[in-house]
């Protein structure tokens, strides 16, 4: 099942400390800067995804997985709601969340049916996650206007990336 497209994104506390995302409440953020995602997983690490019930079936299914199994394996059981779930997380980071290659990118193993909150969220070089993976892959920082600090070459390389990622949204 298509599931509508929701236009609301909201970061609460969660049960662990970490923010979780919720779909259903607050305005969706929007980034005043966007970038391709530079695949650093940084808001994979950060976040924890809470499915609603319809949602999480549908994602089990195309794992092959009943409902049940699913909720065995992904779902953070100290999380309250019974009308939802929220996605553990293994050493830290989102169970899905696949590092690729040589070059560490860090890739959504199910980004063709990854849940709502995840299609909705758009980098940017004004956010923190995003800002904190250039910093660590990149050794860039970004001022509060956007603009990208750091050695000449190694923003000419990432703007260079970025390039060939423009139209790459795997994650
Ligand atoms: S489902 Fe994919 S995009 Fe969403 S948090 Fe997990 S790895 Fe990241
Ligand atoms: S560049 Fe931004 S959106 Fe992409 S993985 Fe890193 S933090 Fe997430």
């Amino acid at each position: 099942m298509r599931l509508p497209r929701s236009s609301s994104l909201e970061a609460i506390p969660s049960v662990s400390g970490q923010t979780v995302f919720n779909t259903d409440v607050l305005p969706r953020v929007e980034t005043k800067h966007a970038i391709p995602c530079l695949r650093c997983g940084e808001c994979c690490r950060r976040y924890q995804v809470r499915l609603d019930l319809a949602e999480g079936q549908r994602i089990a299914g195309e794992l092959g997985l009943t409902g049940e199994d699913f909720r065995n394996r992904y779902a953070d059981r100290r999380w309250p709601g019974e009308s939802s779930l929220l996605v553990r997380q293994e050493q830290g980071c989102c169970p899905f969340l696949k590092r690729s290659g040589e070059d560490g990118d860090e890739l959504c193993g199910i980004h063709s049916f990854k849940p709502l909150c995840c299609r909705e969220w758009t980098p940017g070089l004004d956010r923190r996650e995003c800002q904190a993976g250039l910093a660590r892959r990149w050794g860039i920082t970004v001022d509060s206007s956007g603009e990208l600090k750091g050695p000449d070459e190694r923003i000419r390389d990432l703007r260079l990336f970025m390039d060939s990622l423009a139209s790459d949204r795997r994650i």
